[in-house]
């Protein structure tokens, strides 16, 4: 058997198999017996959790906590409202439309890791909402509107089908004339890179001619191993571009030295950082959320100025009108006729001239 489908049928999804990774304590264990909820995460993923320290950046994200039952400040139906699924425009369930020329293609509800701040969390991991992934619906779609020019293939995580499955997705994607790049979001290069298989990359290298993009989610620089280094190495030696879509998380990443590690190791394993997420107001997660500005400090105070311009990611709000971006805000200190005030990182300013349109 490959070992990915080993990892996935010995998911670590029971409290008997947590306790051969960490010493779980009594909250956890609360959380764990009480939450009517999806989760576990593999083998690999469970063995890079500190054994006893709870706040492990990669624990918060694997083990249910109680409080997932606090929801002070999600808004309910959160995905019906922020991919904008109550609108006049008939779309099947598996598309989620927020732009003209692209959209979200959501294939399968199911993950190798049940991220426990996932914004999908009400259908990928509480279950509470049923959507049809009836991918030749989708497909239909597709070729239908012809204004579509980029698909995001999402879930769950996309990479848990199967070879066949994933050839089969990017050839129809492929055959519609209108379609110039395809996305694939994917966890799998972190929680289970042994899912870049020989196999896989002979899928995905045939299809080279119609750019194939992956965006994975690494949250902590713990999260980056030998083994992403070679699974990332894979991908992009069949020309898949791989970039990193990063979720600020309170407690997990929000402090200066692990954001800016985060970024620096990321490229050490040639993942180009692309987006930070601000976490999205989805219900159950408000004790993963900072304050908005959070990120933008971050960006200012960890990475601006402070480290290699690739390791810049654009820090977003992801909302039912499309990304917002967020900057620091101390860049342009003043203008006149004469001149722009400028001010750098470490607080120097500096002048440029004005020059009249
Ligand atoms: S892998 Fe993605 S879709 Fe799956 S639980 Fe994590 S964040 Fe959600």
């Amino acid at each position: 058997m490959e070992e990915w489908i080993e990892q996935l049928q010995n998911s670590v999804n029971t409290l008997e198999k947590l306790k051969e990774y960490i010493n779980v304590t009594p909250q956890e264990e609360e959380g764990i017996t009480t939450l009517n909820t999806q989760w576990g995460t593999t083998p690999y993923f469970a063995s890079l959790m500190v054994r006893d320290d709870p706040n492990c950046p990669i624990r918060k994200q694997v083990v249910p906590s109680v409080k997932e039952k606090e929801n002070r400040y999600g808004i309910p139906n959160y995905l019906i409202w922020k991919e904008n699924r109550a609108t006049d425009e008939i779309r099947p369930d598996s598309i989620a439309r927020q732009y003209f020329d692209r959209i979200a293609f959501t294939v399968t509800d199911v993950c190798a890791n049940y991220c426990r701040h996932c914004f999908r969390k009400e259908l990928v991991v509480d279950r509470d909402l049923k959507l049809r992934m009836d991918v030749e619906e989708g497909l239909d779609w597709i070729r239908e509107h012809e204004e579509i020019r980029d698909v995001l293939v999402t879930g769950g995580d996309p990479f848990i089908l199967s070879d066949e499955r994933i050839e089969y997705l990017i050839r129809k994607l492929r055959e519609i004339p209108h379609i110039e790049m395809i996305r694939f979001g994917t966890r799998t290069p972190i929680v289970l890179p042994h899912r870049i298989t020989q196999s896989l990359m002979k899928v995905l290298s045939k299809y080279h001619r119609v750019p194939l993009w992956v965006n994975t989610q690494c949250n902590h620089p713990n999260e980056i191993t030998e083994k992403t280094a070679q699974a990332v190495y894979d991908l992009l030696s069949c020309g898949v571009n791989v970039g990193n879509q990063a979720v600020l998380l309170k407690g997990i990443n929000d402090d200066v030295e692990s954001f800016r590690k985060l970024h620096q190791k990321l490229l050490t394993v040639r993942i180009r950082p692309y987006y930070v997420f601000y976490c999205e107001p989805a219900p159950g997660i408000d004790h993963f959320r900072t304050p908005v500005e959070k990120g933008a400090e971050l960006i200012r105070d960890a990475l601006r100025g402070h480290t290699t311009g690739l390791a810049q990611p654009m820090y977003v709000i992801a909302t039912n009108i499309g990304k917002i971006p967020l900057m620091p805000d101390y860049y342009l200190v003043d203008k006149n006729e004469k001149e722009y005030t400028l001010k750098n990182y470490k607080g120097e300013i500096t002048t440029l001239p004005n020059i009249p349109d």
